[in-house]
């Protein structure tokens, strides 16, 4: 075949594959959003239906030979045509090497993982998930020994969700974060504390459903191709560059939840809509990896929302649309949104506090995989570091070492993307600031010159480059960690008369 037909092929087939997503993801969209509560029967067979066509169509004969022949002549595509055949012939591989046997026993032994997951949740039941996470670790390890044989198991697992990330990496890493941020945590514990009762209280949704719209206007979502629905845990998920959703979860006693939540979400989805347009209906066209998705999200929900620059500009309508803050100055607003306790479940973490959270799950991640730390002695040593690093006392697994479903779902080497994401977005704060005016727009009301940056530097390269590449290229110097800790004791130290 002539390569400039393969080409046309492999633009039909990845539509093909696009248009599968659409339909997949719609529904898995409206089964997390607006689908009545018995539907989920239903949704599972049309999505197992449309999975394996899918699967069909990624793995099959016909897929298989073009992508090979398309992967000989590399150097006769264009840099867009190279990084998207590189993709996806490296899937197959993994794929290939997979025995069918073993990849369809997972199949099954993760469903059955995520339902005894959930049940050890709610009873507050850890030995009935223990054998099934044994059994997880135990088949990620050969997974990992099937997809990456070059590489140990752990360094395997990151790569997974990290191109590129090592645990070399991700242990020079944490050791930063942990020397300096625990004593800064202690220090702020034995402070003063902040009070944050105003954000207490009674909320109507109307009035956060106003909130939402003007924060999503706030932060230039296009709202032709952007929308908003309401979910129990608050996600993002993109179609294409033209259909992106984000989702909230309101609370009526607290306003700050939700807002947030669409101010971390719809940092997601800025990058999902802003890949170039020669990307869309690619394997290129939405976000690069994790850790980069989470550093607009998190350098949007954090950096910016919780700044005082951001809290200034949007506290007239916070007082517009809520009474009780009509005698609450700004200044009070910016320290109740940023008070920092050591908490018990990380998704409710403050911006302080949450990294810790990630690294005793990556301390314990590595220790299992090492087989250093056994199921049945989990428990107790994800307490003692949850006294370590954040001085507090786990009541229950459910509140402890149950709370999460990444490791029922497998997800074993993902947690690390949170935090270094989290950092990313520190140090990308650092190197805007050189050409960008942060503050001026803020004070203005005019973010365009952050998206500006943000959309020059990530998001208009899709998934063009690997993470590690995009990174060095919109940092102009290797990532180092103390931007974010520098960042962090500056803001906590002046809050907390540190
Ligand atoms: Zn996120």
């Amino acid at each position: 075949m002539e390569v400039q037909q393969a080409l046309q092929k492999l633009d039909q087939l990845q539509r093909k594959q696009q248009a599968y997503q659409h339909a997949m993801g719609l529904i898995d969209f409206d089964g997390a959003t607006a689908a009545p509560s018995g539907a989920a029967a239903n949704r599972g067979e049309t999505l197992a239906i449309l999975g394996e066509e899918s699967y069909k169509l990624a793995t099959g004969e016909e897929t298989v030979a073009l992508l090979d022949g398309l992967y000989a002549n590399l150097n006769e595509l264009d840099e867009v045509q190279r990084k998207i055949v590189r993709n996806l012939h490296e899937e197959i591989e993994n794929m290939r090497r997979v025995p069918m046997d073993e990849y369809v026993a997972y199949q099954r032994l993760l469903n059955e993982s995520q339902n005894v997951w959930h049940k050890a949740k709610e009873t507050n039941d850890y030995a009935l998930f223990m054998p099934v996470l044994e059994k997880m670790i135990a088949a990620n390890k050969r997974l990992a020994g099937y997809m990456k044989p070059g590489l140990p198991t752990y360094d395997a697992l990151l790569d997974r969700y990290e191109k590129g990330l090592t645990r070399e990496k991700c242990d020079s890493f944490f050791h930063v974060i942990r020397r300096e941020l625990v004593p800064l945590i202690h220090a702020v514990s034995n402070a003063a504390q902040v009070d944050d009762r105003i954000l207490f209280g009674h909320f109507p949704l109307e009035q956060q459903k106003k909130l939402s719209d003007y924060l999503m206007e706030v932060m230039k979502l296009d709202r032709a191709h952007v929308g908003i629905a309401e979910t129990e845990h608050p996600f993002t998920t993109s179609f294409t560059k033209y259909d992106v959703r984000i989702s909230t979860h309101y609370h009526e006693e607290n306003f700050s939840y939700s807002m947030f939540s669409v101010i971390h979400e719809g940092g997601h989805a800025l990058y999902d809509a802003h890949p170039a347009d020669n990307l869309a209906y690619t394997v290129l066209g939405g976000g690069v990896s994790m850790s980069i998705h989470e550093s607009q999200s998190r350098f949007y929900e954090n950096i910016i929302g919780r700044s005082r620059g951001y809290i200034r500009l949007i506290a007239p309508k916070l007082r517009e649309l809520f009474p009780q803050l009509s005698g609450v100055d700004d200044e009070a607003l910016y320290l109740a949104i940023n008070k920092s306790t050591p908490s018990l479940i990380r998704t409710e973490a403050d911006e302080l506090t949450y990294c810790l959270h990630i690294l005793i799950r990556y301390e314990l991640e590595q220790q299992l995989f090492d087989g250093k730390l056994s199921v049945q002695d989990l428990p107790g040593a994800w307490n003692k570091l949850y006294k370590d690093c954040l001085g507090i006392e786990v009541p229950s697994d459910r509140e402890g070492v149950l709370q999460d479903m990444h490791w029922s779902g497998g997800l074993f080497g993902y947690f690390p993307s949170y935090a270094l994401g989290s950092a990313y977005g520190a140090q990308m704060l650092h190197v805007m600031k050189q050409t960008v005016d942060v503050e001026g727009a803020l004070a203005k009301g005019d973010l365009a010159p952050i998206n500006g940056w943000l959309e020059k530097n990530i998001w208009q390269y899709g998934g063009l480059y690997d993470p590690g590449e995009l990174l060095a290229k919109a940092l102009g110097a290797p990532f180092d960690p103390m931007y974010y800790v520098n960042y962090l004791k500056e803001k906590y130290s002046e809050i907390y008369h540190l």
